[in-house]
Protein backbone atom coordinates (compact mmCIF):
# COMPACT_ATOMS: atom_id res chain seq x y z
CA UNK A 1 0.00 0.00 0.00
CA UNK A 2 3.05 2.54 0.54
CA UNK A 3 3.82 1.94 -2.54
CA UNK A 4 0.99 3.04 -4.33
CA UNK A 5 1.00 6.56 -2.22
CA UNK A 6 3.24 7.84 -5.01
CA UNK A 7 1.10 6.63 -7.88
CA UNK A 8 0.80 9.57 -10.75
CA UNK A 9 -0.97 7.15 -13.32
CA UNK A 10 -2.56 4.07 -13.80
CA UNK A 11 -1.42 1.39 -16.93
CA UNK A 12 -4.63 -0.69 -17.78
CA UNK A 13 -4.79 -4.07 -19.31
CA UNK A 14 -8.54 -4.04 -21.00
CA UNK A 15 -10.17 -7.47 -21.38
CA UNK A 16 -10.62 -9.05 -18.12
CA UNK A 17 -10.22 -5.24 -16.60
CA UNK A 18 -12.57 -3.01 -18.64
CA UNK A 19 -14.81 -5.45 -20.18
CA UNK A 20 -14.85 -8.94 -21.01
CA UNK A 21 -15.66 -9.60 -24.94
CA UNK A 22 -18.18 -6.44 -25.65
CA UNK A 23 -19.62 -6.31 -22.52
CA UNK A 24 -18.43 -3.50 -19.93
CA UNK A 25 -17.19 -4.68 -16.75
CA UNK A 26 -19.50 -1.68 -14.65
CA UNK A 27 -19.87 2.17 -15.57
CA UNK A 28 -16.60 2.51 -17.46
CA UNK A 29 -17.48 6.41 -18.04
CA UNK A 30 -18.18 7.25 -14.92
CA UNK A 31 -14.89 5.08 -13.53
CA UNK A 32 -12.44 7.55 -16.13
CA UNK A 33 -14.52 10.73 -14.99
CA UNK A 34 -13.99 9.62 -11.34
CA UNK A 35 -10.00 9.21 -12.34
CA UNK A 36 -9.86 12.66 -13.76
CA UNK A 37 -10.97 14.28 -10.58
CA UNK A 38 -8.37 12.32 -8.57
CA UNK A 39 -6.14 13.85 -11.14
CA UNK A 40 -4.61 10.43 -11.95
CA UNK A 41 -4.10 10.04 -15.74
CA UNK A 42 -3.98 6.83 -17.40
CA UNK A 43 -3.32 5.00 -20.17
CA UNK A 44 -3.59 1.24 -21.86
CA UNK A 45 -1.71 -2.00 -22.44
CA UNK A 46 -2.35 -4.90 -24.88
CA UNK A 47 -0.62 -7.83 -26.15
CA UNK A 48 -2.88 -7.83 -29.48
CA UNK A 49 -0.82 -6.32 -32.26
CA UNK A 50 -3.89 -7.04 -34.82
CA UNK A 51 -5.48 -3.89 -33.90
CA UNK A 52 -4.55 -0.15 -34.45
CA UNK A 53 -4.90 2.61 -31.68
CA UNK A 54 -7.97 4.35 -33.80
CA UNK A 55 -10.12 0.60 -33.30
CA UNK A 56 -9.29 1.05 -29.54
CA UNK A 57 -10.39 4.66 -29.55
CA UNK A 58 -13.74 4.10 -31.03
CA UNK A 59 -14.29 1.18 -28.56
CA UNK A 60 -14.02 3.41 -25.86
CA UNK A 61 -16.23 5.73 -27.52
CA UNK A 62 -18.97 3.01 -27.49
CA UNK A 63 -18.55 3.16 -23.67
CA UNK A 64 -18.88 6.86 -23.14
CA UNK A 65 -15.27 7.04 -22.37
CA UNK A 66 -12.87 9.94 -24.85
CA UNK A 67 -9.44 8.58 -25.07
CA UNK A 68 -6.56 9.28 -27.53
CA UNK A 69 -4.61 7.24 -29.85
CA UNK A 70 -1.63 8.10 -27.92
CA UNK A 71 -2.73 6.47 -24.56
CA UNK A 72 -3.10 2.81 -26.46
CA UNK A 73 0.27 0.59 -25.98
CA UNK A 74 -0.79 -2.05 -28.13
CA UNK A 75 2.26 -4.27 -28.60
CA UNK A 76 2.35 -3.58 -32.19
CA UNK A 77 3.02 0.41 -31.08
CA UNK A 78 5.49 -0.70 -28.45
CA UNK A 79 7.28 -2.78 -31.44
CA UNK A 80 7.56 0.21 -33.90
CA UNK A 81 8.57 2.41 -31.45
CA UNK A 82 11.01 0.02 -29.42
CA UNK A 83 12.72 -0.28 -33.10
CA UNK A 84 12.62 3.26 -34.13
CA UNK A 85 14.68 4.27 -31.16
CA UNK A 86 17.03 1.55 -31.18
CA UNK A 87 18.31 0.48 -34.39
CA UNK A 88 19.49 3.16 -37.59
CA UNK A 89 17.13 5.55 -39.09
CA UNK A 90 17.33 3.26 -42.24
CA UNK A 91 16.72 -0.41 -40.71
CA UNK A 92 14.75 -2.25 -42.81
CA UNK A 93 12.07 -5.04 -41.59
CA UNK A 94 10.27 -7.90 -43.04
CA UNK A 95 6.97 -8.27 -41.42
CA UNK A 96 4.66 -11.00 -40.48
CA UNK A 97 1.29 -9.32 -39.28
CA UNK A 98 -1.95 -7.65 -39.49
CA UNK A 99 -2.72 -3.85 -39.75
CA UNK A 100 -1.66 -2.97 -36.22
CA UNK A 101 1.90 -3.97 -37.00
CA UNK A 102 1.96 -2.75 -40.70
CA UNK A 103 0.77 1.05 -39.70
CA UNK A 104 2.85 0.92 -36.51
CA UNK A 105 6.03 0.35 -38.13
CA UNK A 106 5.08 2.42 -41.25
CA UNK A 107 3.80 5.35 -38.37
CA UNK A 108 7.84 4.97 -37.21
CA UNK A 109 9.19 5.31 -40.51
CA UNK A 110 10.67 1.50 -40.39
CA UNK A 111 11.29 0.36 -44.28
CA UNK A 112 9.49 -2.16 -44.69
CA UNK A 113 10.58 -5.21 -47.19
CA UNK A 114 8.12 -7.80 -48.97
CA UNK A 115 9.09 -11.12 -50.03
CA UNK A 116 9.58 -10.04 -53.26
CA UNK A 117 12.52 -7.28 -52.30
CA UNK A 118 14.15 -9.95 -50.57
CA UNK A 119 14.21 -12.41 -53.52
CA UNK A 120 15.14 -9.72 -55.37
CA UNK A 121 18.27 -9.16 -53.05
CA UNK A 122 16.83 -6.29 -50.50
CA UNK A 123 19.27 -6.32 -47.15
CA UNK A 124 16.52 -6.50 -44.58
CA UNK A 125 17.93 -6.49 -40.88
CA UNK A 126 14.68 -7.43 -38.94
CA UNK A 127 12.43 -9.89 -39.07
CA UNK A 128 9.03 -8.90 -36.85
CA UNK A 129 6.62 -10.89 -36.41
CA UNK A 130 2.94 -10.82 -34.78
CA UNK A 131 -0.10 -12.91 -35.21
CA UNK A 132 -1.09 -12.81 -39.29
CA UNK A 133 -3.99 -14.64 -39.80
CA UNK A 134 -3.40 -14.74 -43.22
CA UNK A 135 0.26 -15.72 -43.26
CA UNK A 136 1.93 -18.38 -46.20
CA UNK A 137 4.31 -20.81 -46.05
CA UNK A 138 6.27 -18.27 -48.22
CA UNK A 139 6.28 -15.55 -45.00
CA UNK A 140 7.42 -18.11 -43.08
CA UNK A 141 10.18 -19.57 -45.14
CA UNK A 142 11.23 -15.51 -46.08
CA UNK A 143 11.10 -15.06 -42.32
CA UNK A 144 13.36 -18.59 -41.30
CA UNK A 145 16.09 -17.39 -44.24
CA UNK A 146 16.36 -14.00 -42.97
CA UNK A 147 16.98 -15.19 -39.54
CA UNK A 148 19.28 -17.94 -40.49
CA UNK A 149 21.32 -15.32 -42.64
CA UNK A 150 21.38 -13.23 -39.20
CA UNK A 151 18.51 -10.80 -39.08
CA UNK A 152 17.33 -9.87 -35.78
CA UNK A 153 14.52 -11.36 -34.97
CA UNK A 154 11.60 -9.71 -32.42
CA UNK A 155 7.92 -10.17 -31.91
CA UNK A 156 5.18 -7.94 -31.23
CA UNK A 157 4.58 -10.54 -28.14
CA UNK A 158 4.81 -14.27 -27.31
CA UNK A 159 0.99 -15.18 -26.88
CA UNK A 160 0.85 -18.79 -27.01
CA UNK A 161 -2.94 -18.87 -27.83
CA UNK A 162 -6.01 -16.54 -27.71
CA UNK A 163 -9.46 -17.37 -26.84
CA UNK A 164 -12.25 -17.23 -29.37
CA UNK A 165 -15.67 -18.65 -28.28
CA UNK A 166 -15.05 -22.37 -28.97
CA UNK A 167 -12.07 -22.20 -27.11
CA UNK A 168 -8.71 -21.19 -28.41
CA UNK A 169 -6.71 -20.29 -31.48
CA UNK A 170 -2.90 -20.34 -32.60
CA UNK A 171 -1.30 -17.14 -31.42
CA UNK A 172 1.29 -14.83 -32.18
CA UNK A 173 4.19 -16.98 -30.55
CA UNK A 174 2.94 -20.27 -31.70
CA UNK A 175 3.84 -18.34 -35.42
CA UNK A 176 6.96 -17.55 -34.11
CA UNK A 177 7.74 -21.10 -32.90
CA UNK A 178 7.63 -22.15 -36.99
CA UNK A 179 10.93 -19.53 -37.31
CA UNK A 180 12.17 -20.48 -33.59
CA UNK A 181 11.86 -24.21 -34.30
CA UNK A 182 13.44 -23.79 -37.58
CA UNK A 183 16.51 -21.74 -36.93
CA UNK A 184 17.22 -22.56 -33.40
CA UNK A 185 16.67 -18.60 -32.47
CA UNK A 186 14.33 -17.07 -29.92
CA UNK A 187 12.82 -13.65 -30.81
CA UNK A 188 13.01 -10.74 -28.74
CA UNK A 189 9.72 -10.18 -27.32
CA UNK A 190 7.63 -6.58 -27.07
CA UNK A 191 4.70 -7.40 -24.94
CA UNK A 192 3.43 -8.29 -21.55
CA UNK A 193 5.86 -9.77 -19.52
CA UNK A 194 8.31 -8.40 -21.10
CA UNK A 195 9.69 -5.06 -20.21
CA UNK A 196 9.25 -2.89 -23.56
CA UNK A 197 5.85 -2.91 -22.59
CA UNK A 198 5.88 -1.33 -19.21
CA UNK A 199 8.74 0.72 -20.30
CA UNK A 200 7.32 2.46 -23.15
CA UNK A 201 4.37 2.63 -21.78
CA UNK A 202 6.19 5.00 -18.98
CA UNK A 203 8.39 7.09 -21.19
CA UNK A 204 4.91 7.93 -23.13
CA UNK A 205 3.57 8.89 -19.50
CA UNK A 206 6.91 10.68 -18.89
CA UNK A 207 6.87 9.14 -15.18
CA UNK A 208 9.44 6.57 -14.22
CA UNK A 209 7.80 3.23 -13.72
CA UNK A 210 7.29 3.32 -9.73
CA UNK A 211 4.98 5.97 -10.15
CA UNK A 212 2.62 3.80 -12.48
CA UNK A 213 0.44 1.13 -10.92
CA UNK A 214 -0.47 -1.55 -13.32
CA UNK A 215 -3.80 -2.92 -13.53
CA UNK A 216 -4.50 -6.08 -15.01
CA UNK A 217 -5.99 -9.68 -14.63
CA UNK A 218 -3.57 -12.13 -15.25
CA UNK A 219 -0.64 -12.98 -12.98
CA UNK A 220 1.24 -14.60 -15.41
CA UNK A 221 1.73 -11.71 -17.82
CA UNK A 222 0.21 -8.41 -16.63
CA UNK A 223 1.26 -8.52 -13.09
CA UNK A 224 4.58 -10.80 -13.68
CA UNK A 225 6.03 -8.11 -15.93
CA UNK A 226 5.02 -5.45 -13.69
CA UNK A 227 7.01 -6.56 -11.19
CA UNK A 228 10.11 -7.14 -13.31
CA UNK A 229 9.78 -3.77 -14.68
CA UNK A 230 9.52 -2.16 -11.04
CA UNK A 231 5.61 -1.04 -11.62
CA UNK A 232 3.49 -1.08 -8.59
CA UNK A 233 0.80 -3.58 -9.41
CA UNK A 234 -3.29 -4.60 -8.63
CA UNK A 235 -4.80 -7.55 -9.86
CA UNK A 236 -8.67 -7.34 -10.68
CA UNK A 237 -10.21 -10.66 -10.10
CA UNK A 238 -13.03 -10.11 -12.72
CA UNK A 239 -10.59 -11.99 -15.84
CA UNK A 240 -8.58 -14.65 -15.71
CA UNK A 241 -7.18 -15.02 -12.33
CA UNK A 242 -8.89 -16.48 -9.64
CA UNK A 243 -8.02 -16.22 -5.94
CA UNK A 244 -6.96 -19.47 -6.04
CA UNK A 245 -4.78 -19.15 -9.05
CA UNK A 246 -3.50 -16.00 -6.50
CA UNK A 247 -2.69 -18.78 -3.79
CA UNK A 248 -0.93 -20.52 -6.34
CA UNK A 249 1.31 -18.54 -7.75
CA UNK A 250 4.91 -16.89 -6.88
CA UNK A 251 4.18 -13.93 -8.83
CA UNK A 252 2.22 -11.57 -5.97
CA UNK A 253 0.74 -8.10 -7.25
CA UNK A 254 0.65 -5.63 -4.85
CA UNK A 255 -2.75 -5.69 -4.33
CA UNK A 256 -6.22 -7.73 -4.79
CA UNK A 257 -9.46 -5.65 -6.16
CA UNK A 258 -12.43 -7.13 -6.76
CA UNK A 259 -13.12 -5.30 -9.62
CA UNK A 260 -11.30 -2.15 -11.32
CA UNK A 261 -13.88 -0.01 -9.86
CA UNK A 262 -12.52 -0.34 -6.33
CA UNK A 263 -9.64 1.68 -7.35
CA UNK A 264 -11.55 5.01 -6.98
CA UNK A 265 -12.14 4.70 -3.04
CA UNK A 266 -8.62 3.58 -2.84
CA UNK A 267 -7.06 6.28 -4.24
CA UNK A 268 -9.26 8.58 -3.05
CA UNK A 269 -8.33 7.20 0.01
CA UNK A 270 -4.22 7.27 -0.06
MG1 LIG B 1 -6.63 -9.23 -19.60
Amino acid sequence: MEKLKTIKALLFDMDGVLWRGESAIGNLATFFKSLDELALTYAFATNNATKTPETYVKRFKGFGVDITTEQINSSAEVTGSYIANTYPKDTSAFVIGEDGLHSSLAKHAIKIHSTEDIANGAQTELVVMGLDRNFSYDDLSTATLLVQRGATFIGSNGDKSFPFEHGFLPGAGALQAVVSTATGVNPTLMGKPEKPMYLEAARKLNLAPEQICFVGDRLDTDIEGAVNSGMPSILVLTGVATKADLENSSVQPDLVLDSVHDCIALFKDL
